[in-house]
């Protein structure tokens, strides 16, 4: 039978984000024979829609910056969940990979003195996020890419993986089909880097695009990796629930910054109902304070619509829950009848214009319909924090399908830093190891491949089954309703009886058409992956009793001291995952020293 085209190589990038474009320079640089692999065109990935900026403390704004106070400031964040080593290499290692992507042609924004200028960002002590305007990752990823195919390395576009294939306990190489033509694609290689980036496809209302379906979760998973941090999500508070055409998408914070203000279906400003006493001494506790601080902020409190955005994503999450949401299970913010249009047209003109253009939707003249969309995933790939190794030999995963880096919860700006640095580790340690392998080196098993393409044409052969775009829907409300921002026991059981379900009807979809450039098929391939997923999203949600960072229980509210020493990690066994818990690896005592200081 023909299994489609090979090509042989030591180094594998799955993903082309600013994780997989750094791993690939590393591994080539290193001397490793590398392609990059991605399901989309080269160059669109979610590195480019970041804009904050990248965090590293360099001191150019704070000469008292340094990379003690970086990794205090992440680990605080992420609730001590993280990984000691991963958040120490990181600030330790971000300012180099700053000054490196500078040195290949990034152009930062810079001081007076001409130095790189770096802004503050909620979480960071000091302003260290090293930025180009507000189109940092855009930046980022056109420097690495000139970079990579300055360098002559391969690139596979609109190419997706969709198995990691073995010899042995050991990786082999990767699986996937060209998404044109439909023909299928056999990489022999003994390193395979994951940088395929987050999962948020799985939820009803995400900021993510249509590739992030946690294919690189799933292929760990199922090659024999560990996940950690699964049950920790991260929402924004005001994505777009309505039109559909615009749904997810991001309504930046300056919105309610400059005025706008939320309100439920019988128009009540409901966030005066939601502050936390934590919150009470500088939030304003009247409409007319809050009203009065956008134009006296010294004298007054801020509006409680700028309260952080978990507190504010949670008071919409409960509105809804209630019965007070909007006719398509959001929350109104509204500026239309808060300014006037020229106001709202000069100080949002990309928000004006974006909703206008996707939406007909004139934020002027009419309040948008938002609420809490998935944005990042914490958890991902457990990985040794010097070598972005998994514990599959040839196996290595870097940027946001890897774990531990983030804890509980992510502070803006160390995504972008976590590519640098952690993709430049997988990168060198992935080609190191294939050149170790040399002397035994890996075959992949035609019988491995044969099994690859029939699970991927299997679509093809099944009729009367179901369209996997109905299955996918039904598996984004029950992600969306069941495993969202906030969770119960009942609730996750009930999901993960319904995911099981959904499991099953997966196994029997039917796509229309052939397999030249196919989206059904395509999903119906996708959607294996988000059901790995969603599966341990909801197992390691309900085995947590506790709140924290990005995960929150209604039925155990606190912050519990005895969960905040263990891991949850994720395995496979056969057909689905079974779960451990796993102390927290010790934090050695003079790094655990600083969080003794001032
Ligand atoms: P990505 O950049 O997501 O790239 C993943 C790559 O993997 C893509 O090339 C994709 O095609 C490929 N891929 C996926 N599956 C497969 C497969 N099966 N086969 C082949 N290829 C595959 N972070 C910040 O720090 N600051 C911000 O301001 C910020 N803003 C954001 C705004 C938005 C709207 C979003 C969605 C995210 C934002 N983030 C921000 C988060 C940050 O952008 C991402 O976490 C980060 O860019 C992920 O990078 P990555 O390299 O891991 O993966």
């Amino acid at each position: 039978r023909n299994t489609g085209e090979r090509h042989s190589y030591d180094v594998v990038v799955v993903g082309a984000g600013g994780a997989g474009l750094r791993a690939a320079i590393a591994a080539h640089d290193a001397g490793a024979r590398t392609a990059i692999v991605c399901k989309s065109l080269l160059g669109k990935a979610h590195t480019v829609m970041a804009e904050g900026g990248i965090a590293a403390a360099m001191g150019n704004a704070w000469p008292e910056d340094n990379w003690k106070v970086h990794f205090r400031d992440t680990m605080r964040g992420g609730k001590m969940l993280n990984h000691w080593r991963m958040a120490q290499l990181h600030a330790q290692e971000a300012p180099d990979r700053v000054l490196e992507l500078e040195e290949w042609g990034a152009l930062f924004d810079r001081t007076q003195d001409g130095l790189i200028s770096q802004r503050d960002f909620g979480g960071h002590r000091y302003a260290r996020l090293a930025h180009v305007g507000d189109r940092t990752g855009l930046e980022m990823i056109r420097t690495l890419q000139q970079r990579a195919v300055a360098l002559g390395i391969d690139v596979f576009m609109e190419c997706t993986i969709t198995e990691i294939l073995k010899d042995g306990d050991r990786v082999a190489g990767a699986f996937g089909y060209w998404r044109e033509s439909g023909r299928l694609i056999t990489f022999e290689a003994p390193s395979v880097v994951l940088a395929t980036g987050g999962i948020g496809k799985s939820f009803k209302v995400t900021s993510n695009s249509w590739e992030y379906t946690g294919d690189g979760h799933a292929l760990a998973v199922r090659a024999g990796a560990s996940l950690i941090n699964m049950e920790f999500v991260q929402f924004h508070p005001t994505g777009m629930v309505w039109p559909p055409s615009v749904r997810g998408i991001l309504v930046t914070e300056s919105v309610r910054g400059d005025g706008g203000v939320l309100k439920n279906s019988e128009g009540r400003r409901f966030m005066f109902d939601y502050i936390p006493d934590f919150f009470k001494a500088e939030t304003a506790d009247s409409i007319e304070e809050a009203d009065r601080w956008y134009t006296d902020k010294k004298n007054n409190r801020r509006p409680p619509e700028l309260l952080p955005r978990d507190e504010v994503a949670r008071a919409i999450n409960s509105e809804v829950k209630a019965g007070r949401g909007t006719p398509h299970g959001g929350i109104y913010l509204d500026i239309a009848s808060r300014r006037d249009p020229e106001y709202i047209m000069r100080r949002l003109p990309s928000m004006y214009h974006q909703f206008k253009e996707l939406a007909d939707v004139d934020i002027t003249r009419e309040p948008m319909e938002i609420g809490p969309t998935c944005h990042y995933v914490m958890g991902g790939v457990e990985v040794d924090p010097d070598t972005a190794a998994s514990i599959v030999p040839g196996l290595y995963a870097a940027g946001e399908v890897a774990g531990g880096m983030h804890g509980s919860n992510r502070l803006g700006g160390n995504s972008l830093s976590d590519l640098l640095v952690f993709g430049r580790r997988a990168g060198l340690n992935a080609a190191y190891y294939a050149a170790r392998t040399q002397d035994a080196p890996v075959t992949v098993d035609d019988d491995a491949v044969l099994v690859a393409a029939d699970a991927a044409l299997a679509p093809f052969s099944e009729e009367g089954g179901e369209n996997p775009y109905t299955v996918q829907k039904d598996l984004q409300e029950v992600m969306h309703n069941l495993v969202g921002i906030i969770r119960t026991a009942d609730e996750l059981e009930q999901a993960l009886g319904e995911i099981e379900k959904l499991a099953e009807r997966s196994r029997h979809l039917t796509v229309e058409g052939n397999r030249q450039y196919n989206p059904g098929w395509h999903l119906a391939i996708d959607l294996q992956n988000m059901l790995w997923v969603s599966e341990c999203i909801a197992k390691a949600a309900l085995t947590r009793t506790e709140s924290r960072g990005g995960h929150t229980r209604d039925d155990y509210p606190m912050t519990d001291q005895d969960w905040g020493t263990k891991n949850i990690v994720l395995r496979r066994r056969n057909d689905s995952v079974e779960l451990a818990i796993q102390p927290l690896p010790q934090m050695p005592a003079e790094l655990k020293a600083l969080f003794e200081e001032k």
